[in-house]
This record gives structure tokens, C-alpha cells and sequence, in this order.
């Protein structure tokens, strides 16, 4: 599906939490509520060992976020992971198999087509401001809602500290890299916490200084004409400034001027039906 590349858009954001974020790291033991089990995760960054908000995490809930602002629409247009999963027939054409799939899966893949978005794992800007501590919680029986007695456990939360998020869409429709800018405004609204223990409040970041660089292949002149893989819509963006490499042309500009009057995008539903024809 990637042999030949239409388009690329990078996204670069700082995530600043508003609240504590805690994310688990995956290789700790099963859930035994003691101060080990209730690490935030690391990862080595230029040979050191330091926090790490997971790309599969942050793409994660982009997704799952993605697919309810779809379903707003229309139901059908995402599909149910526990009921009614996508599954294209791997014999099938690539194009077919995209066909196939609902809108959240042509965006995010599944067993038969790649995904067109992906996320890199988020390192700390400056690796001595972040700020983890130990928040120690009740512990709360599951069935009755009650505190265990004497069950106390402790959360190791990342409380401060800017980390670089970076991320992208590759041979992208103009309905997906909207739905993402979407998502991340709410991320920065406050509508789409991050990691765990969300029902405490945990989670809520701001979304800063984000960045887009659309670039688009193929040669050019004059202003900047972004199209899309599959339909070719071609949007006209002026006003900013155009870099050229010869075999392709890009502009970067705010992630939510994609949002706004500056881009003539409008809304969801307009892209998503203008992009499959209907
Ligand atoms: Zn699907």
C-alpha cells in the first residue's frame, strides 16, 4: 500500500501534564497493590534511563477516542472491537481490503491493512525538570466500592515535566489528519485523559506549541496544494511559506490552524464524504 507516497504530515507537540499522569509499565508483576507494582514507566534515552510515555499508549487512546467522535456520526463508521471487528480478507487487493474496513480501521489498521498514523515513543524535554512522586491511595474493594481496611498503596506519578511528542500520518486522506487534529484538541481541552487511574483525575495534559509539516510529493510552484492519497481532493493552503526538495513541497503551520478559518477543511462529516465520493 506504501510503494508509492502522495503525502506526509509530521506532528510535534509538547504534552505538559495539568494533573498527575501515571502510566504502568507493562513488565511489572500482576496487580499486587505495593509500592513496586505502582512504577511509572522507563525507557533508555541516549544510554540513560528516564520516564516514558509509550507511543502504543498515546496511540492508543487516540484511537479510542477517534472512534467515538466517528460514531457521533455514524455508527457504522467505526467498528467494536469486542462485537463487530473489521476483518478484510487477506487475499483480497489492498484497496479492496481498505474498502472493507470502517473508517477508524482505514486510519488505524487492523489484520489486513497498515496503519497510516503512527506515534514514537515521548521522551522528557529535559530529563532533570521532570518531578515523579508517590501518591499514596486507599485502596478500594472492587466489588463493594468500600476501602480495603488498612490496604494503602502508592502511585508513582509523573507530576511535572515536558516531554516531546512526535508523531505522524503517511499517504493520508484530508479526513484523517483532521480527525487527529480533532482528537488533540480535545486532548488539550481536557476531554481525553492519558494512562491510568483516570477516575481519580488523573491524565489531563495540555497540548503545547503543536506542530504540523505537510508535505506533499511530486513537483510544484506557486502556493501550496495538499491532496489526498486515495481521492486526490486537492486543498489549496495560502499564506504560508513553502520549503521545496525538488521531488516534493511542505509547510508547517499551527496543528490547529487545520481546525480554524485558515484551512479550508469546514468539518468531519463534509471530508469523510468528500474523500470517498458519497
Ligand atoms: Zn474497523
Amino acid at each position: 500500500m506504501f510503494a508509492k507516497l502522495t503525502n506526509e504530515a509530521k506532528i510535534k507537540f509538547i504534552l505538559r501534564p495539568r494533573t498527575p499522569i501515571f502510566i504502568k509499565d507493562a513488565r511489572d508483576g500482576g496487580f499486587d497493590p505495593t509500592v513496586a507494582d505502582m512504577q511509572f514507566i522507563r525507557g533508555y534515552k541516549n544510554g540513560e534511563r528516564v520516564p516514558v510515555i509509550p507511543g502504543s499508549s498515546l496511540k492508543g487512546v487516540i484511537r479510542s477516542h477517534a472512534e467515538r467522535i466517528l460514531r457521533t456520526y455514524d455508527e457504522k463508521w467505526a467498528c467494536n472491537s469486542t462485537q463487530s471487528q473489521c476483518q478484510p480478507n487477506r487475499q483480497q487487493p489492498a484497496k479492496k481490503r481498505y474498502d472493507d474496513s470502517c473508517y477508524a480501521c482505514r486510519l488505524f489498521g487492523n489484520t489486513g491493512i497498515a496503519s497510516r498514523f503512527y506515534c514514537e515513543d515521548a521522551y522528557p524535554v529535559d530529563p532533570s525538570a521532570v518531578v515523579l512522586t508517590g501518591r499514596p491511595h486507599v485502596a478500594i474493594n472492587r466489588i463493594t466500592g468500600a476501602a480495603a481496611s488498612g490496604a494503602l498503596f502508592s502511585v508513582e506519578a509523573l507530576e511535572e515535566g515536558d516531554f516531546l511528542v512526535e508523531m505522524g500520518l503517511k499517504n493520508f486522506n484530508h479526513w484523517q489528519l483532521y480527525l487527529i487534529a480533532l482528537v488533540l484538541k480535545d486532548m488539550d481541552d481536557g476531554f481525553l485523559p492519558i494512562g491510568g487511574q483516570t477516575s481519580r483525575g488523573y491524565g489531563w495534559v495540555r497540548v503545547v506549541d503543536a506542530k504540523v509539516t505537510l508535505r506533499q510529493y511530486g513537483a510544484g510552484e506557486g502556493e501550496f496544494v495538499l491532496k489526498g492519497h486515495l481521492s486526490q481532493k486537492a486543498v489549496k493552503l495560502s499564506g504560508y511559506e513553502v520549503a521545496a526538495g525538488g521531488y516534493y513541497r511542505e509547510v508547517t503551520l499551527s496543528l490547529f490552524d487545520l481546525l480554524s478559518d485558515k484551512v479550508p477543511y469546514g468539518n468531519l462529516e463534509k471530508l469523510v464524504r468528500e474523500e470517498e465520493g458519497k
